[in-house]
């Protein structure tokens, strides 16, 4: 029986890599400085590079279920998305970082349904998602969507709890970005405070920099890195 997987190992060598050894080779040799932290649920229909039109060294990448940032303050266990996010901030100093939820995600309807007893560390992790559900007993669609929107939010503010975030949020050197991928749609509705909500890229006027943008260093910010207007 032939190996699939192995099969694309061989061709990625043999006929996409080439095409681009010059700009690995580059990568290597001057070290890589992406400039955004890209924190994106691990479902399978959504691809970064695809949607951003990345390519190599480019965007930093975190996946975990849900897209869910963990607590800075942890006094024990292992975390990491949260090494990522330190990371990626302190030592690659990128001046973006992107939360990238999607449409059908099963982390957030796992919010209101059962998951399997095995899964410990599951139940653990949903907890991240937890504030963000609605009390409603059969959440439909609608549901759904404004729960996934609003665990994007979530994750943000639990952002802004890292010190390093903060600090750089509020000198204007980082930005962060909550994103909403609608699958079928093929659409990224971009997190907009000012607007107060989400709203289609191609009605945004940013990519989804809300209060944390750095292109108006006159506006202020109160210390949930909220523009005071
Ligand atoms: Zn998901």
């Amino acid at each position: 029986m032939p190996d699939e997987l192995l099969e694309r190992l061989r061709r990625f060598q043999a006929d996409a890599f080439p095409a681009q050894r010059g700009l690995f080779r580059h990568l290597v040799e001057q070290g890589q400085h992406p400039t955004t932290l890209f924190i994106g649920c691990s479902d399978s229909r959504l691809v970064p590079y695809l949607l951003t039109g990345a390519g190599p060294g480019e965007l930093f990448l975190v996946r975990n279920v849900g897209a869910f940032v963990p607590p800075h303050d942890q006094s024990q266990g292992f975390h990491g998305t949260a090494a990522a996010i330190e990371f990626a901030v302190l030592n690659l100093d990128v001046r973006r970082i992107v939360v990238c939820g999607h449409s059908h995600c099963g982390a957030i309807r796992a919010l209101y349904g059962e998951v399997p007893a095995a899964a410990q560390n599951l139940q653990r992790w949903l907890a991240l998602g937890r504030d963000a559900a609605l009390p409603v007993a059969e959440p439909g669609p609608e549901a759904w969507r404004r729960t996934e929107q609003r665990a994007i939010v979530l994750q943000l503010e639990r952002l802004m709890d890292y010190p390093m975030v903060r600090e750089r949020v509020m000198q204007r050197r980082l930005t962060l970005h909550g994103w909403h991928y609608v699958i079928e749609d093929g659409e990224i509705h971009v997190f907009d405070v000012q607007r107060g909500g989400f709203v289609p890229a191609d009605q945004a006027d940013n990519a989804g920099t809300g209060p944390y943008a750095m292109d108006d260093p006159e506006a202020g910010l109160d210390s949930s890195g909220v523009p005071v207007c």
